[in-house]
């Protein structure tokens, strides 16, 4: 990778020991030739090994002794001209220790200030043009280095030697504070008086690395719901900045793993449990058990933790789900009206970005929203191949680009729906290909005729793949654990095209990356009016009524709503569309207890029904059935849902609903994938799908499946939600492109 000072680094352990030679970076990665007493280049490969710089990930080392030959100094070289060279750009790095002692050192020239960074940190992938990653390609080409910041970058000693964003007051990047009209104000120390301004409890629209946050006092109430007005956002919870660990210990409970996560150098929102009295404003999470947290990870952000600010909202500067806003142009047109202030600057982002998401489950961290600090770092695949790109799906877009052994996996774009993340989606897409010197062979998309990125894929000018969506979950699972052979697949979410004009999302699917067979699904459910019932799960709960009892029963959840037209399309079947969705099954019941009617957000109903166990599992299951039909096995629904209305009818609370429901699930799905491993043998099971995301059903399944000996494949370094879906979708491309492709069978 370049910019991660390996090559300074290496080059400081050569002159420490005396040894001559040179480092240079080749297509097959970094060549260092040294020369000198056989204990001392011992002590220098140890050395490597032991000492390589943060962002360094050392693949693998070959060795071999050459002769000796007369030299006196040792060299970093140039990158060889006219060969292909391997340029791994970094991910933006979190400002690292020793900047921010010097960002708070009264007696350093770069005191207080926002944009210092080193070889070990600061932006990268969000500012690179172009290749070769190197200074005038980046945004930061229309600043001049002053001599001093010269000198730095061209000392091999120095920690700043070819650090590209590297800058200071005199020659830098500057704050500049905006009113809420966008007129300038003249201040002196902009941040102190942002800060000054989040004290008081405005809304500041704040320019970052990847893009703008929204930023409010978190322990402010009135501020919250005064952003959450102009924000148009009802209940989706906010993230939050906290100033240092010790305020996260204060709010939250905190595993070490926890703990090493946030202050890593990608610096992601961990969603942490939170205490009871966390002193937050209840309107940041609203009926949320955790909450979203990052650490200060910009130099900027450490200046705004003054004035008693701890806790501040930072939530990304979009509308829903539009790509967050990146220029300051755009800011101030998007956010009139928001923001009570800007706080912005001169260094342009190239590329967007948003802060990651991540949960800590099942003694790993995993990956919710894979962006900022990860992107464009590569997943590593077990398998070399041909440049195939991965479109992915509709919701929570990214794609992935194949490259030899390594899997590029664009940020997160987002809804592909919208006009903004279609663009943002081109953007990307082009310049990923362009950085990584990779033009694809073959691309894959969705089968799903009306989505953005089918409708992308058909234009443009190459071979094209369309596969089925949970077939490329399970691939997407097996690629990033580096499995071969063939798995049990559960793969639960809440809407994919499937194979015969019905939507799946219920799906035990047996096989890889080839091809799949459909071993089991849940019972088809209809949906009335499709789309409509996605975003109304009291309609999905009439819908899974009607085929449950013969005559739909009255219930609570039916009062003030307009039910007699969705029970005429159910009785006349018009605009039915039939589903094996699992989402749209813990919607249903979800509606069923009286929670959620109508969601403001994808999966807001689902979330409500795992919060309502308050994290217990029921010790007894409602029934159900596993019977075969036509060759497939068939998790029967309708019982479950005659149970839960029982239950609701009796006065059962919804925790105690909530708890069975999951039991249940959790009963089923390990008796049929019991039913398929003794048709195949297969002792290997893959989860993946949005479902999973559901920390109770994940933690007691994975659970489950391991006491009943199954090995247990999970998705931690791709989102298990549709995020995950272009590696799969890429990984399956090669398969195709290598002739074994079968899709479902
Ligand atoms: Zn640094
Ligand atoms: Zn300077
Ligand atoms: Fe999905």
């Amino acid at each position: 990778m370049q910019g991660v000072g390996f090559r300074p680094f290496v080059y400081r352990v050569a002159t420490l020991y005396a040894l001559t030679g040179f480092i240079l970076n080749t297509s097959s990665g970094v060549l260092i030739e040294v020369q000198g007493s056989s204990s001392l280049l011992e002590k220098f490969c140890e050395t490597l090994k032991r000492d390589a710089p943060p962002l360094a990930r050392i693949e693998a080392i070959e060795e071999s002794a050459i002769d000796s030959i007369s030299e006196d100094a040792f060299i970093i070289g140039d990158s060889s001209a006219g060969t292909e060279v391997e340029t791994l750009i970094p991910p933006d790095i979190a400002l690292c220790s020793d900047c921010r002692r010097e960002l708070l050192d009264p007696l350093n020239r770069r005191f207080r200030y926002p944009f210092i960074n080193c070889t070990n940190c600061g932006p990268r992938y969000t500012i690179v043009e172009r290749l070769p990653y190197d200074r005038p390609f980046t945004s930061m080409h229309g600043f001049t280095m002053c001599d001093e910041c010269a000198e730095e970058y061209h000392d091999p000693l120095d920690r700043r030697f070819h650090a590209q964003p590297n800058a200071c007051p005199v020659c830098g990047p500057v704050l500049s504070l905006l009113d809420s009209s966008g007129n300038p104000c003249s201040v002196t120390d902009a941040a102190a008086v942002t800060s000054a301004l989040l004290k008081q409890g405005r809304i500041v629209a704040l320019k970052g690395v990847g893009g703008f946050h929204l930023s409010v006092d978190a322990r402010n109430e009135e501020a919250v719901r005064r952003l959450r007005e102009r924000k148009g956002r009802e209940a989706k919870p906010f993230a939050v900045m906290m100033r240092d660990m010790a305020v996260v210990r204060d709010c939250c409970e905190l595993s070490d793993a926890e703990c090493a996560a946030l202050s890593s150098p990608e610096a992601p929102i961990v969603l942490l449990k939170k205490k009871t009295h966390d002193g937050l404003s209840p309107s940041v999470a609203p009926l949320h058990d955790r909450l979203g947290v990052m650490l200060p990870y910009a130099p900027l952000h450490i200046l705004l933790f003054d004035n008693g600010i701890d806790v501040l909202v930072m939530t990304s500067a979009n509308f829903s789900e539009e790509p967050i806003v990146n220029e300051n142009d755009e800011a101030l047109l998007w956010l009139k009206g928001i923001a009570d202030a800007f706080l912005m600057h001169n260094r342009p982002i190239h590329l967007k970005c948003d802060d990651s998401v991540t949960i800590h489950l099942s003694r790993s961290l995993r990956q919710i929203r894979r962006s900022r600090g990860y992107v464009p770092a590569p997943v590593y695949l077990k398998q070399d191949g041909p440049v195939v790109l991965g479109t992915g799906g509709e919701l929570k877009n990214t794609f992935a680009l194949l490259k030899g052994t390594h899997a590029l996996i664009s940020q997160h774009i987002g809804d592909m729906k919208n006009y903004e993340a279609y663009r943002h989606f081109e953007h990307a897409a082009a310049h990923l290909q362009h950085l990584f010197q990779a033009t694809p062979e073959l691309l894959v998309h969705d089968l799903h005729p009306g989505y953005m990125t089918t409708g992308w894929a058909l234009k443009q000018q190459l071979p094209l793949l369309g596969v089925q969506h949970h077939h490329a979950h399970l691939a997407s699972c097996l690629a990033e654990n580096k499995v071969e052979g063939q798995a049990i697949g559960l793969i639960l979410d809440g809407t994919g095209y499937g194979t015969e004009g019905t939507i799946w999302g219920g799906e035990v699917l047996i096989g890889d990356a080839d091809g799949v067979h459909r071993f089991a699904s849940f019972e088809p459910m209809p949906l009335p009016g499709g789309d409509a019932a996605v975003e109304q799960p009291w309609r999905a709960a009439l819908g899974y009524l009607s085929r449950s009892f013969s005559t739909i029963p009255d219930l609570p959840f039916m009062k003030g709503r307009t039910v007699e037209p969705v029970i005429e399309l159910l009785q006349k079947r018009v605009s039915l569309y039939e589903t094996s969705s699992c989402g749209r099954l813990f919607d249903a019941v979800a509606a069923l207890c009286g929670l959620q009617g109508v969601v403001t957000y994808e999966g807001e109903a689902a979330i409500q029904l795992m919060l309502a166990a308050g994290g217990i599992m029921g010790s007894s299951s409602f029934r159900y059935a596993i019977e075969e039909h036509s060759g497939r096995w068939i998790m029967n629904v309708s019982p479950v849902i005659r149970d839960v209305v029982a239950a609701v009818e009796n006065g059962v609370s919804v925790a105690d609903i909530s708890r069975r429901f999951h039991r249940t699930l959790v009963c089923c799905f390990t008796d049929v994938i019991k039913k398929a491993s003794q048709a195949t043998g297969i002792k290997r099971v893959a989860l993946s799908g949005g479902v999973f995301q559901n920390a109770l059903l994940f933690e007691a399944l994975v659970f489950e499946l391991e006491e009943a000996g199954y090995r247990v494949l999970t998705h931690s370094l791709v989102p298990s939600n549709d995020g995950g879906l272009s590696l799969g979708q890429a990984v399956i491309g090669r398969s195709y492109l290598a002739g074994r492709y079968q899709g479902v069978y």
